[in-house]
């Protein structure tokens, strides 16, 4: 774009769309269930990331495909063992929320390294602490389906 001080009017509206709009909705377990389970979850429900929550839909962890391929490849008895073992969990999880615009919440993605960010919206408990209810994910085929879709504007 010839003026470098001005963006293009495609790459500010890139810019002003928003996670909430694209976001897909979440597969949560809760941290008591075997790996066992949480495996036969992920195929039944056709996702490659699961979020584990507590009560009210609190963000507890993730648990990804190699988190629990690794897991599988030990003597781990996968029936008996909770998922909460394995997860990766707060406050070590990478999150965006409905308004964060789609570009950072991609960013976040690639930078980490990771395929999901859940959707969260923050609330104060009881004991005056930060919690976030999960209400949904935000994963690269949200992102890549977007991709398509700009890409698409005006073919035929
Ligand atoms: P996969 O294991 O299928 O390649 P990821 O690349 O998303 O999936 O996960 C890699 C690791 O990062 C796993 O240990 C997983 O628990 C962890 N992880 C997944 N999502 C997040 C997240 N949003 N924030 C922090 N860690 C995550």
């Amino acid at each position: 774009y010839k003026d470098k001080k001005k963006t293009s009017p495609y790459m500010e509206r890139l810019r002003q769309l928003r996670v909430g709009d694209f976001k897909s909705l979440p597969i949560s377990i809760r941290e008591n269930i075997s790996i066992y389970d949480a495996i036969v979850t992920m195929f039944t429900q056709n996702v490659g990331s699961l979020t584990v929550v507590g009560e009210g839909q609190t963000l507890r962890g993730m648990v990804s495909r190699k988190d629990l391929l690794k897991s599988a490849l030990g003597k781990t008895d996968l029936q008996q063992v909770p998922v909460s073992i394995i997860m990766t969990r707060m406050p070590n999880i990478i999150m965006t929320t409905a308004d964060e615009p789609v570009l950072e919440a991609a960013r976040k993605l690639t930078l980490h390294q990771i395929d999901t960010l859940p959707v969260v919206e923050a609330f104060i408990d009881e004991k005056g602490e930060e919690r976030y209810e999960v209400i949904g994910r935000f994963t690269k085929t949200n992102v890549t389906k977007l991709f398509v879709q700009i890409g698409s504007l005006g073919a035929q």
